[in-house]
């Protein structure tokens, strides 16, 4: 029920109670309560008895919630069709000026209540809808040409196009076929009250505006093409406008969601991508039917409509896909219990040309989907497949950015960016955590002992040491040459100083062994906390890298906490 109705319900009963407890019974006031309040409960009780009367408004609104999904922006359709109607207009005033006393009327295929409505007239007398088998309407489909018919006994069909009156028997009528794709979609009715008033030549005249009518629809139809071509590219362009190759992959299905919406009609919309073997695939987004497949579901490619078009890398599109792949199932074979889903357009997603993922429309009534949704299905496809293929060059751009290439720690910037994000979180969250800087001790001798890639090899087998003594939300980076740094997340400084000295002991006890060369070294460590010690990247590393030069000048291979408070 309605907001609206809830509260005139309401306000009916109190009305009501109101009455019962008016003071003056006879008065005029009273009497008009009482009117209304019977007014009232009679609406209610035909509202109840007979709800089809009150039903119009609810019907109007499941048909905008449908058109939403519509396959075009409304702005276009009303534009065409207001060009459309002008046109129609302009034809039967062109009729008039062939004779003045020709009538027009221009009738166009109704097939859903099979006959043929009046789009415009310029005679009030013309029926505003006509049923298939009117003897005159047969006759000129039948015909396919310009047909004069008499007004005689015999033949029937004049009252439904005209009304009953009394005929004279001189009327004609010339009905004219509307032709669009060699097919017959209309009619155009000229009616004069005698047949002497005809002349070839205007019969020719009138012929031609008839097929005029066919290139105007022609016309409109490029045109309606044209303007959603462009307001497609024109969202498409704004995809790439909102874009940033850094953002995430979400907010781009996010804003195709939107554009499938505005152009495409579907009762479910799938976007999957496929595993580098293209053995699996992943759903990523989802539109339409909710209680469906949703993101994160994976699936098997091998045997399933939404692997198909990744599996042939070419567009799949069918309206009883069904029947034509009957040990096909939607995401793995028999998974077609819950929906009915009879038409697909299903096209690949690109990548180098090899297929990586797809975009697939399905609806549970058969439709096959026109030229012009796979023309701008595959476009959308391939600015997708662009976006993706730049995201993931930049991944892999951003991964060795911010890595070193031979501990593959973090570097030194990137340890930085994350030490200030982690100051933040923690500030926000009022958490607590360590920074431990850890210095090799006198490992410039070490290379001089054993060379260059000796020593690089010892410091590739710290950083893993080091990376295998903190847990994974810890953060651990290559500060320097032979300097790690380490964020221990959420940790008190007491509980800092174990994993510290596991860190020191851990590769104390280390047998560096390579090209049958072993050594052993030792590494000191300085510990400041957050926000114990200081608040401020800068200030946590003076401290903890004063506190670890103080290691050092003790002998090393230890760690000690920062005294400065
Ligand atoms: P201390 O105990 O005072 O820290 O002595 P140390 O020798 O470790 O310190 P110093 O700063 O004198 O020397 C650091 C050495 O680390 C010098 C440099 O050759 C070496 N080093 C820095 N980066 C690399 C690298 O990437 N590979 C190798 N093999 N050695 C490196
Ligand atoms: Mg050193
Ligand atoms: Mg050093």
């Amino acid at each position: 029920m309605s907001f609206y109705r809830q509260i005139a319900v309401l306000l009916l009963f109190f009305l009501i109670l109101f009455i019962f407890i008016y003071p003056n019974q006879n008065g005029f006031i009273y009497l008009i309560f009482k009117g209304v309040a019977i007014g009232g409960l009679v609406v209610i009780f035909i509202s109840f008895a007979f709800p089809q009367v009150f039903k119009i408004r609810e019907i109007q609104k499941v048909d905008i919630e449908d058109s939403e999904i519509g396959l075009k922006e409304p702005s276009f359709s009303m534009y065409v069709k207001t060009q459309y109607k002008r046109l129609l207009l302009q034809i039967l005033d062109l009729v008039k000026n062939v004779n003045s006393k020709f009538s027009a009327a221009i009738y166009m295929i109704d097939s859903e209540n099979k006959g043929y409505t009046c789009q415009e007239k310029s005679y009030p007398d013309f029926s505003d809808f006509i049923e298939t088998d009117n003897e005159i309407i047969a006759e000129i489909v039948k015909k396919r040409k310009p047909s004069l018919f008499k007004k005689s006994n015999k033949n029937t069909g004049w009252d439904e196009l005209l009304g009953s009156r009394t005929w004279r028997g001189s009327e004609t009528i010339i009905g004219f076929p509307v032709l669009y794709d060699e097919n017959i979609v209309g009619v155009l009715i000229v009616y004069m009250d005698h047949f002497s008033s005809i002349l070839d030549r205007d019969q020719q005249i009138i012929e031609r505006l008839s097929q005029f009518i066919t290139h105007g629809m022609e016309d409109l139809e490029h045109m309606e093409a044209l303007m959603i071509d462009n307001q497609f590219n024109f969202r498409l362009a704004n995809l790439f406008d909102q874009f940033e190759v850094k953002s995430d992959e979400s907010e781009l299905f996010e804003s195709i969601r939107s554009i499938c919406r505005s152009f495409f009609q579907y009762d479910k919309l799938t976007i999957v991508l496929s595993s580098e073997d293209k053995e699996e695939a992943v759903i990523k987004l989802v539109d339409g039917l909710l209680d469906d497949a949703d993101e994160g579901m994976e699936f098997k490619i091998q045997n399933s409509l939404h692997g198909k078009a990744i599996q042939d890398n070419t567009i799949f599109c069918s309206n009883s896909w069904f029947d034509e792949y009957p040990n096909m199932g939607r995401f793995k074979s028999g998974d077609m219990n819950e929906y009915n889903f009879m038409s697909v357009l299903s096209i690949p997603l690109r990548s180098d040309g090899e297929s990586r993922g797809a975009i697939t429309l399905e609806l549970l009534r058969s439709k096959v989907y026109s030229d012009t949704d796979i023309r701008l299905l595959k476009l959308l496809c391939s600015k997708i497949s662009t976006i993706l293929n730049w995201q993931k060059a930049y991944k892999k751009v951003h991964l060795t950015s911010i890595h070193d290439g031979l501990t593959g720690l973090l570097n030194h910037k990137a340890f930085l960016n994350r030490f200030e994000e982690e100051i933040s979180r923690a500030d926000r969250f009022n958490q607590m955590f360590g920074l431990v800087i850890l210095d090799l001790d006198k490992f410039k001798s070490v290379n001089d002992s054993y060379g260059h890639l000796y020593g690089d090899y010892v410091l590739e087998d710290v950083a893993k040491i080091i990376s295998e003594s903190v847990r994974t939300i810890d953060v651990v980076g290559r500060y320097g040459g032979e300097e790690f740094a380490v964020l221990l997340i959420n940790s008190d400084i007491e509980d800092c100083i174990p994993v510290a000295e596991r860190i020191v002991k851990s590769i104390e006890a280390k047998t560096f062994l390579k090209s049958s060369i072993a050594t052993n070294i030792t590494i000191s460590g300085g510990l400041a906390g957050f926000p114990r010690h200081a608040k401020q990247v800068k200030d946590l590393i003076e401290k903890a890298d004063k506190a670890m030069y103080e290691s050092k000048s003790i002998g090393g291979n230890r760690v000690t906490i920062t005294t400065d408070a």
